[in-house]
Parts: C-alpha cells; structure tokens; sequence
C-alpha cells in the first residue's frame, strides 16, 4: 500500500500533498484560525505558480472571509514581495498559497503576521492551539465582505530596492545577465528589475502557467541550462531564483555554478565594506562568513534553521545583513526577508562598484568547499538517529541547537532532520573538496547504520 505523508506543520507553515493531505477543507480551516487569531482586517493573499494554487488559494478566501477579514488577492508574486507589502500596506497579515521548493504535488500556506515577517514561534503556537481547537469566531452574514483584487502590486518592492542601492553605477556597466526563474513567481518581477538597473537580459523559464522548468532547488545541478547560456550569450553573470523568489544562485560569467552559499557570503562581503555591524546567519552557512566577519571585527550570531530565526536574531541585535547559506539573502535595508530581487541589486551594485569579474569575486571564498546531501528516513526514526549520534561525539565541539553539528578546527559536519520533508540534510565543510566529501561520506555510512538499528 502507498504511504500517506502527513501533512507536515512548522513554523515555516503547513505543506502536504495535495489530495492527500493537503486539502481545501483544511486550507479553509487554517485560513478560519489565521483569520481568528489576528482578528478581522486586511490579509493579502498570494500563490506561487504550481497548478493546485487557484484551488487551494479559493479554500483559503473562504475561511478568511467567513471570519469577517478582507482578503485582498495580489495574484502570482515573489514571496518576498508579499512580506513587504504586507508590512508597507499595515495589512493585518498574509497568507500565502506556496511549497516553496518542494515538487509539483505539493503545496502549502505560509502565514505572515502584520510585521511583514513569518511568524515568530509564540505566534505559531497561539495560532495552531486555534486551529486544533477548531473555535473559530464566525462573522454574521451582514459582515462577511468580498475578495478585492490588487494588480501590479509589486512595483512597490521594486522601488524600494531601487532607492537603497547605486542605480546609475550599474547601469554604467550595462551588464549582461541570464536568469533562469524555474517557471516561479520571480519571473513577475525580476525582468524589470534589471531593466531598470540598465542590464541587457536573457530570461528563461518565465512561464508562470503551471509546469516547474526542472527540479526547482537553485542547486547547481539544476542549472545546467543557464550555465550553457551565460556562455553563449558572453553574460557577465547568471542568476537563478527558486519558485518563490526567496533564494538566489549565481553562475560567473564562465558559466560556472558557484553554489549557492557564496551568494551570502559575496552579499555578507559587500555589505560589511560599507557598512559595520552584526551578521546573523543560520547554522549551516559556510565558515566563509567568520572569516569575513573577523575582518571587520563584527560578531556573527548563528541560529537555527528557518527564515524567522535568523530573521528574529536579526532583529534583535541590529544586524546590517544575514541569511541564510541556501542562497537567502536577507539585507534590513530592503526589509528583514530572504529576498532573491533585493540580493540580486547588492551582488549587481558589488560587481559595478569592484569593476571585477564574477570569477574573480568568487575566488576569494574559494577555500572552503560545502557539500550538502540528503537521506531519505521518516522524521521519528530521523530525531532518534540524531540523539544517538549526539552521545556518540560528546566529547567534541557541538552544537545541539538544530540538530547536531559537529564544529572542528577548519571543518563542520551539520546533521539535521528536515521540518519539511521525511529526509535527513547532511552538510558538510572544509578546506578541500576531498575532506568535505570523506565526512559527508563517513557520517552517511554513520547514520545510515544507525537508521538500521531504529528501524
Ligand atoms: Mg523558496
């Protein structure tokens, strides 16, 4: 018999797939609480592009409104610029009909309070004791309003981007840039951006009709076609954003895939050299940002996985930029969001304002190598793996804030069972390519076995 996955429930939101465990009575249900826990008001809803939106998306009207909200429809948008409008239009909150990077079966909802930033775990808590508890407060006939729908909402965001960085030194440089949108929301905005910013561009997968162009993880296994066309098309750069725009991958102008975690580390870079302050980044984002860190004589503060706690950290101690090491760029000047379109502004004004070569920018943060796996197990059978393997390296350096991660003199090992999805992430880096794959493979050997035992 084909296994059911459960609907998944984090502070990220809820994913599931859809008509399995993902339904519009559930979505409607989530949408009621939501609706319930904030109080009646402004909720701007927005989806990504996968073809279970609309569907999911009428579900999520429904509850609202049956809550006395005013949903507002902002239609396909990056979710970055659904967090920002939120915020600038004091909307009550956001949900948001997306499953990220997940394949084309699933979906989810995001849900964002009135800061115009996920919601921070109290939050999430007071909100799911609602949803479980099913004590909705209905609103009589007489209160219950229609959906209003908002076009072109996003030239906001644009703008805003556009006044925090140097406009007329990129344009100057005219660059040439391919981007590959993986069929996402980002295709909405982006072409204007760099339209805007002077650059001469080849867009591919801009289709936001449905189908996702290739496995949608801005991996560099998933570029290939980019890396062809950044050559072809002699561009100075390729940028790749992930179905939700929240995370950005870079190809020099070599059409080579630099990985996604030198996007932090070339923004982190870039910020400090004008700006001194804190950084704030998750646990598995590369010692690179030490490093730079260090530099500038700034302190690095790590925290778990997931946007709201590097964003909380952020907040928190007046970070000057952050992120996290999957290519989600999070500069405050902007807002305090991963956003693919505000990082592609910093690594375009980076490149203008150094008059260097991608390549050449890249090289600097070339001595460490991250590799990053994962292992398909059930989360149950995942967390007891990871305590196992917690009492057996006791007598290292760890850290047991998310998962286990292993810190040694010029290397780390992250082990952590994923909130999303049944799949153990395992990351590792070094100073050469060789060590950081003989850890990942010693340590999936490692957990491989102790799976066995649990099983
Ligand atoms: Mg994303």
């Amino acid at each position: 018999m084909k296994r059911r996955l459960p609907l998944k429930v984090s502070v990220s939101g809820v994913r599931g797939i859809v008509g399995e465990s993902l339904t519009p009575q559930i979505a409607a249900r989530f949408a009621s609480a939501f609706g319930t826990y904030l109080g009646p008001g402004t909720f701007l809803i927005g989806q990504d592009t996968r073809p279970s939106g609309t569907m999911l998306k009428k579900a999520v009207l429904s509850g609202l409104l049956a809550t006395g909200c005013q949903p507002v429809e902002v239609g396909v948008l990056p979710i970055p610029t659904i967090l920002f409008l939120t915020r600038e239009k004091q909307a009550r909150g956001a949900v948001v009909v997306t499953a990220s990077h997940n394949p084309p079966e699933w979906n989810g909802l995001k849900f964002i309070g009135p800061e115009g930033i996920y919601l921070r775990h109290s939050q999430v808590e007071e909100f799911l004791d609602i949803f479980h508890q099913g004590e909705f407060t209905l609103a009589p006939a007489e209160r219950i309003k229609s959906p209003l729908q908002e076009k072109n909402a996003g030239e906001l965001h644009l703008e805003r981007i556009l006044s925090k960085i140097k406009v007329k030194s990129i344009r100057r440089c005219r660059f040439r840039v391919v981007v590959d949108c993986a069929n996402g929301a980002g295709a909405v905005l982006i072409p204007r951006l760099l339209q805007e910013l002077g650059c001469e561009t080849l867009l591919l997968n801009t289709d936001i009709g449905g189908e996702f162009a290739h496995q949608s993880e801005p991996v560099p296994e998933n570029l290939g076609e980019l890396c062809r066309r950044v050559k072809e098309f002699r561009a100075d750069l390729g940028l790749a954003q992930d179905v939700d725009a929240d995370r950005l991958a870079l190809v020099d102008e070599k059409g080579r895939p630099l990985g996604e975690d030198l996007t932090l580390s070339l923004a982190v870079a870039h910020v400090l050299r004008k700006k001194r302050g804190p950084v704030a980044v998750n646990l598995s984002a590369s010692m690179a940002i030490d490093d730079l860190a260090a530099r500038y004589r700034v302190p690095v503060i790590r925290t778990k996985i997931g946007e709201i706690n590097v964003v909380e950290a952020m907040l928190e101690n007046g970070a000057v930029i952050g992120g996290e090491g999957n290519g989600g760029v999070i500069w405050p000047e902007v807002h305090p969001c991963r956003d693919s379109l505000a990082a592609s502004g910093l690594i375009l004004e980076m490149l203008a304002e150094s008059r260097q070569p991608l390549s050449s920018l890249a090289a600097e943060f070339k001595r460490y190598y991250l590799i990053k796996e994962k292992l398909e197990c059930p989360a149950e059978v995942a967390f007891r793996a990871v305590v196992e393997l917690r009492r057996r390296y006791r007598a290292e350096r760890l850290s047991t804030l998310d998962g286990l991660k292993i810190s040694r003199e010029d290397s780390w090992v992250h082990i952590r069972p994923s909130n999303t999805e049944p799949i153990i992430r395992l990351m590792a880096e070094s100073r050469s390519a060789a060590r950081s794959r003989r850890l990942i493979e010693k340590f999936k050997k490692e957990i491989k076995d102790t799976i066995k035992k649990f099983r």
